[in-house]
């Protein structure tokens, strides 16, 4: 039996006041429902005030998009992992594909990223995917499982139990293309069996997400494939009730 987990990253959206018009929405839309876990990614600056809004509710929980790998010191303008806690988040996304590709973050950044999550109490989703070239050319797996590897470089085994994998193909993220339940299927196969290699039977309760333009129509029959154990939505997860549709899914 599935406890799947749905993630909404709202990337570059969402200022404070907006964020808690959707949340006083969500929350109407979406009663507490103990067999699913929400997360809710909004922008670091949005971060409190959702913390705010769901505090009364257990099923929900907030992460930042980001963060920097150093604890603390002189990096203006970036947050660090031990900020992001303290303001109230229990998750970050290490490794996102816009994070890769717009800002030219390498596997090893992603890698201490997720270190620093660890040693400040977050718990990281570690985001992996290949490119349209890198599928055309047959090199999808390859390329996914160097980026899991490299992200859970500088963690122990227990703490690479205790985190959540994404699989999002570049290709399909913002697009309105989604990989085949069966293409996705073949890659959250070959993730789990690398997690398996990484930390034993404990990998086989990692979490593994499929993101890159879920919509409410596509939602069931991705999150039925085997081994995808959740979602991870960017811009269907933008209005309340859409998303509190995905959410029911
Ligand atoms: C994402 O931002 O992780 C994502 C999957 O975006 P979208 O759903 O818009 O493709």
């Amino acid at each position: 039996m599935k406890h799947p987990v749905f993630a909404a990253n709202w990337k570059m959206n969402q200022a404070p006041a907006d964020a808690k018009a959707f949340m006083r929405q969500f929350l109407a839309y979406y009663p507490r429902q103990q067999d699913r876990t929400v997360l809710f990614f909004p922008s670091a600056l949005t971060l409190s005030a959702v913390v705010e809004m769901v505090k009364d509710r257990t099923d929900l929980s907030v992460g930042v998009q980001n963060i920097h790998w150093e604890d603390k010191g002189a990096f203006t303008g970036e947050n660090s992992a031990t900020i992001a806690r303290g303001a109230g988040a229990r998750y970050v996304l290490a490794g996102h594909s816009e994070r890769r590709h717009v800002f030219g973050e390498t596997d090893e950044q992603t890698g201490l990223k997720v270190a620093a999550a660890e040693r400040a109490g977050l718990t990281a989703v570690i985001c992996v995917g290949e490119t349209l070239d890198q599928r055309e050319r047959g090199e999808t797996n390859e390329v996914v499982l160097r980026q899991l590897r490299a992200a859970v470089a500088h963690i122990e085994p227990n703490q690479i139990a205790g985190s959540l994998v994404a699989y999002e193909p570049v290709w399909a993220i913002g697009t309105g293309k989604t990989a085949t339940t069966a293409d996705a299927s073949v890659v959250h196969q070959a993730i789990r069996a690398a997690l398996r290699d990484l930390t034993g039977e404990r990998g086989e309760a990692v979490p593994i997400l499929y993101g890159g333009s879920v919509n409410r129509g596509n939602a069931a029959a991705l999150l039925a494939a085997p081994e995808v154990d959740g979602l991870l939505v960017g811009g269907a997860s933008l209005e309340a009730e859409n998303w509190a549709g995905i959410v029911r899914t």
